[in-house]
């Protein structure tokens, strides 16, 4: 990953203050944010090292000065108070480290509000601070952070390598938006149980319908799409009711961050399943 940013023209012993990280690929973008963070704050030569006491701090997420930013508790965004506290955190020194990093790992989640209270802190950064917005398509930011921060895309070589994952991935998707719309618990389990056996999968599958409802809300309101699903996110947003499609997707975040504290993915299928038809026969 470090080669694949140095070829996408990351230079780690000059880093840009405000990068995007474009890839469809959730893991690929966090790593590439953490190698980032950990450039940022390392002070071997060679840095990022990934060896020293700083960057492994910065890789086990326990760095006081790498800050990450997702929406709040049963929140889909990230909101213009949680952009205000990055931006007059900006100003304030460094508790331990060179740099302070403000990791945006939801960027897609950061509302056009959030993202104009912190134009004047990415237009003027103060010394030492990065900010680095993952997403999987940097189309969803407004252009004045776009034009103010250097993009990367993760080259495509290793996305392609999980091809045969993402298909099946979408495959099972489908299945779960059909069975939501037709509101079949067994179905809507059915779609996951192929995926339990391994938890990252579980966690991707968990991203992509999060990315589809949110895409199917987007599309009434003529929001550029994220998911690489549209007819799945059209099917859904013609079905139900926003309202109803907000809260679905509430449900998506407290079940990823139950798999990530190594919760049992038979458990998280069916509470999504559980969940999900609460809130379709209310
Ligand atoms: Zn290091």
């Amino acid at each position: 990953m470090k080669q694949l940013l140095q070829h996408s023209g990351i230079d780690f012993s000059r880093l840009p203050q405000s990068v995007i990280l474009e890839s469809g690929n959730e893991q690929s973008r966090l790593r590439a944010a953490e190698l980032l963070a950990a450039a940022a704050q390392c002070t071997q030569a060679d840095a990022p090292c990934l060896e020293c006491a700083v960057c492994r701090k910065v890789l086990a997420r326990n760095h006081p000065d790498v800050k990450i930013i997702s929406p709040l508790k049963d929140r889909t965004t990230v909101s213009v108070a949680q952009a205000r506290e990055v931006r007059s955190d900006a100003y304030i020194k460094a508790h331990e480290g060179r740099s302070k990093v403000y990791l945006f790992d939801q960027a897609q989640a950061l509302t056009p509000e959030a993202q104009n209270a912190m134009l004047k802190v990415i237009e003027e950064p103060p010394s030492g601070s990065l900010f680095v917005f993952c997403l999987p398509a940097a189309g969803a930011l407004l252009e004045t952070i776009r034009s103010r921060s250097n993009t990367v895309a993760l080259p495509a070589e290793e996305e392609q390598k999980s091809k045969g994952v993402r298909e099946k991935l979408e495959d099972a998707v489908t299945l779960l938006s059909d069975a939501v719309i037709a509101r079949d618990e067994a179905d809507m389990m059915a779609a996951l149980i192929p995926l339990e056996k391994d938890r990252q999968r579980m966690l991707d599958a968990m991203e992509l319908i999060g990315l589809v409802l949110r895409d199917a809300v987007a599309l009434r309101d003529g929001q550029p799409l994220l998911s690489g699903m549209p007819q799945a996110a059209q099917r859904l947003g013609s079905a139900l009711q926003k309202d109803v499609l907000i809260r679905l997707l509430c449900c998506i975040s407290p079940l990823r961050d139950y798999l990530e504290l190594n919760g049992k993915p038979s458990l998280a299928t069916a509470k999504l399943a559980g969940d999900f038809m609460t809130i379709l026969y209310n």
